[in-house]
């Protein structure tokens, strides 16, 4: 009898796992029945988990990508204690590196007790420029320690950054750049204070309000430093007016996605044409770099700018900002009333967060981006199922596969362009879970009681790794996600799609889960980076990373065309308050949705072999998929991280990266049999498709 029964159960296990999975992959229980899937698609999914799950105090928007950062988090912060505790790591191994720079963080008694004292070998050499040849040396220098890709509060001390990246018509080749800031749209990575240049020109109260709250934000760090009241509330007022004239010429963001606009290689001669009275020639010496060097300007204007203020502001002006940059991008790492004041301004004035996080996940965060390499490493080691990459690979093959069916079928193309958008996308390289390649840290030397010293020698570590690539041919190595990352990247000039480990776990995917789910997930997701390949910006880089047109003339205004659809959907899309997108802005990641769950949803009919996928849960395959879909983008804004989001990502809202999506999309009103006229469907006549 028992030997029966449980043969009988082997049987019906192995049919469930073999054929059909018993979890559906979606959760009924977060969803909100009373709204109705063709009204508004977002709370009909959300809702329910929504209502139950506000946004923590301590976060500036919540939903599916906050929960599984925040678990990644957790398991990066048993690593980190683990180094911590362990008395017998090797010293110079990345163990003892991590185990040291974390303990370091977490030692605030230590923080405290030194106070400001960390930065006065800066403060030193500041208060020692007494010519423009000391403020040239002085900005030089800080070139030096400039911060790694994706910290806060701002690039680098100085009204430049020096950095390496691909030469965007000889993409074999890594050349000097002189930059704004890194990653378009990213928000706090700029040379300037506020979070982009708009903050310094709009006329809106809110916007007269930050600035408003800037100067007192900078009048109080001041004041921290010893300054008296009356005399740091000046220098808040002057700091202002210096930055909002170093930030006029800077490119709007949505300018800058152009990447024919941002691409000025220069030599030395130029640049002395257009700065004059900035030493070029030291520059280059003091990083290392040979005067032959050719240096890709993004936005000449703001290098004119520059100049201009060399010479046209007082030295004492110039000591002054520099001051108040030192302290603005060491604050976080400072003594706790420099971290406090400056998570009021940064987290709470503009992004609305009402308290800290636990110290442990301020220091997992510092940790992921100053010792990505070794604590990645560690991550995968541990977290990462080698198995997850076989899975991942295969659905990146399906959707690829997919997405050239639908070029090869695109009904507006010439065989031409279809040609070379198909050899595009053959040539396309995947990376899941984490690089090929680790960084090499042996020469970063980390202690164990000095915070702010670690941090700022991670940072002249990673600018010296930057810098060193510079002439040399391009390595492919490099990722600019760490693998803990929940979220995916494109880059056009590398011809790579990436997947970070991070995010490579339910709700995006799930190995125990049916398909229909894990397609609309992270199908889309894979989708949307794969489109990126063809987004305004990625269409323009051939299948060898080149910037350089592959469009027929007619086929180009034809794609202008359909792109423009999609602007127009963003440009008047309400999203409460007043406001609305930016729809050139937020475009590229537009196209990325649009065509990536189109082409998402092709590859999982394409796997279903024409047989329709199980009802689950009470719902159809293609109800699920979509479902799933909307699921990923459960994230509610507080008003200010809402407003922060709108002027300065080129991600649109989550809500609405589901909702304008699926307005598009006649599969979606199939499946929940949506009627026009439903809210959920756009206009047939208006609705966007790409291919
Ligand atoms: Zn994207």
């Amino acid at each position: 009898m028992r030997v029966s029964s449980c043969f009988v159960l082997f049987i019906v296990t192995i049919g469930l796992t073999g054929q059909s999975p018993q979890r559906s992959g979606i959760h009924p229980e977060d969803m909100d029945s009373t709204c109705k899937p063709c009204t508004d698609f977002w709370r009909y999914v959300n809702g329910g988990w929504m209502d139950k799950n506000p946004i923590p105090a301590r976060a500036s928007s919540w939903g599916p990508f906050s929960i599984l950062t925040e678990a990644n988090q957790e398991r990066t912060r048993t690593i980190l204690e683990a180094a911590a505790a362990d008395n017998s790591a090797e010293r110079g191994s990345n163990l003892q590196k991590m185990g040291d720079f974390y303990a370091s963080c977490m030692d605030t008694a230590a923080i405290d007790a030194r106070g400001i004292a960390p930065l006065q070998p800066d403060f030193d050499r500041i208060a020692a420029i007494h010519s423009i040849k000391d403020l040239n040396d002085a900005l030089i220098s800080f070139q030096k320690t400039a911060r790694p890709f994706g910290a806060v509060n701002g690039a680098v001390v100085g009204a430049f950054r020096l950095t390496s990246g691909q030469d965007p018509k000889n993409p074999s080749r890594v050349v000097a750049r002189i930059v704004e800031r890194d990653g378009a749209g990213r928000s706090g990575t700029s040379i300037l204070s506020l979070p982009d240049r708009d903050y310094y020109f709009k006329t809106d109260e809110k916007s007269r309000n930050n600035r408003e709250a800037f100067v007192a934000h900078a009048a109080k760090v001041l004041e921290l430093t010893g300054t008296p009241r009356e005399e740091a509330a000046r220098q808040g007022r002057e700091i202002l007016a210096f930055e909002t004239k170093l930030a006029e010429p800077v490119m709007p963001i949505a300018a800058k996605r152009d990447p024919e606009a941002t691409y000025h290689p220069m030599g030395l001669a130029e640049l002395r044409a257009l700065a004059p009275d900035f030493d070029w020639p030291s520059l280059l010496r003091e990083v290392g770099l040979p005067e032959s060097t050719p240096i890709n300007v993004a936005e000449p204007e703001l290098v004119k700018k520059f100049n201009s203020l060399l010479t046209e502001e007082t030295l004492d002006t110039w000591r002054m900002w520099l001051r108040w940059r030192t302290l603005k991008l060491a604050a976080p790492y400072l003594a706790k009333p420099f971290a406090d004041e400056d998570f009021h301004f940064e987290r709470t004035v503009l992004a609305g967060v009402q308290e800290q996080e636990p110290r442990w996940q301020t220091c997992s965060r510092v940790l992921d981006r100053d010792l990505s390499d070794a604590l990645g490493e560690a991550y995968v080691a541990k977290y990462f199922p080698p198995e997850a990459k076989r899975r991942m690979s295969e659905l990146v093959e399906n959707l690829r596969a997919a997405m050239r069916d639908e070029l090869d079928h695109s009904e507006w193309m010439q065989p031409a362009t279809k040609k070379n958008a198909v050899e595009k996308l053959n040539a396309l390289r995947v990376q899941i879970g984490y690089p090929d390649k680790w960084r090499d840290y042996s020469s970063l030397e980390i202690k164990r009681n000095t915070f702010f010293e670690n941090v700022r020698a991670a940072w002249i570590n990673g600018q010296q790794y930057e810098i060193s690539k510079i002439g040399k041919p391009l390595t492919r190595n490099d990722w600019t996600m760490t693998p803990p990352t929940v979220n995916a990247y494109s880059s056009a000039g590398q011809v790579v799609v990436v997947f970070p480990a991070g995010i490579l776990q339910p709700p995006f995917f799930d190995m125990q889960s049916d398909d229909a789910a894990n397609y609309g997930a992270i199908g889309a997701v894979i989708g949307h980076e794969i489109g990126h390949q063809f987004d305004d910006g990625g269409s323009k880089y051939d299948s060898t990373g080149a910037l350089n047109n592959w469009w027929t003339e007619d086929d180009r205004k034809k794609f202008d065309a359909r792109t423009a659809c999609v602007v127009d959907q963003f440009n008047t899309l309400d999203v409460g308050d007043g406001l609305r997108h930016n729809g050139k802005q937020v475009l590229g990641e537009a196209l990325g949705d649009l065509g990536g769950l189109t082409v998402a949803y092709r590859a999982y009919q394409r796997s279903l072999g024409g047989k329709p996928g199980p009802v689950l849960d009470g719902f159809t395959a293609d109800q699920r998929f979509f479902i799933s879909f909307a699921r990923v983008w459960g994230t509610q804004y507080r008003p200010e991280a809402m407003r922060l989001q709108l002027n300065t990502n080129n991600h649109p809202v989550s809500q609405y990266r589901a909702l304008a999506t699926l307005q598009n999309m006649p599969e979606f009103h199939r499946a929940f049999q949506c009627k026009t006229g439903d809210p959920m469907v756009r206009p047939p006549a208006r609705q966007c498709k790409l291919w």
